[in-house]
């Protein structure tokens, strides 16, 4: 299985890798729930802010 939602934070196994880009998120995702700080890192990115 491979396609372009492994290019996204979601997608992502590595946990260290996932938490380096997790830091200070500006974005979540609509879909699966993951914290990005680049909009670009997830699927479908909302601000994270509009959560709280
Ligand atoms: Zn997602």
């Amino acid at each position: 299985m491979k396609g372009r939602i492994y290019d996204k934070l979601c997608a992502i196994d590595d946990s260290g890798r996932a938490s380096a880009l997790s830091t200070e998120p500006t974005v979540f995702c609509a879909q699966c729930g993951a914290e990005a700080h680049d909009p670009s890192s997830v699927c479908e990115p909302v601000d994270i802010q509009t959560r709280k």
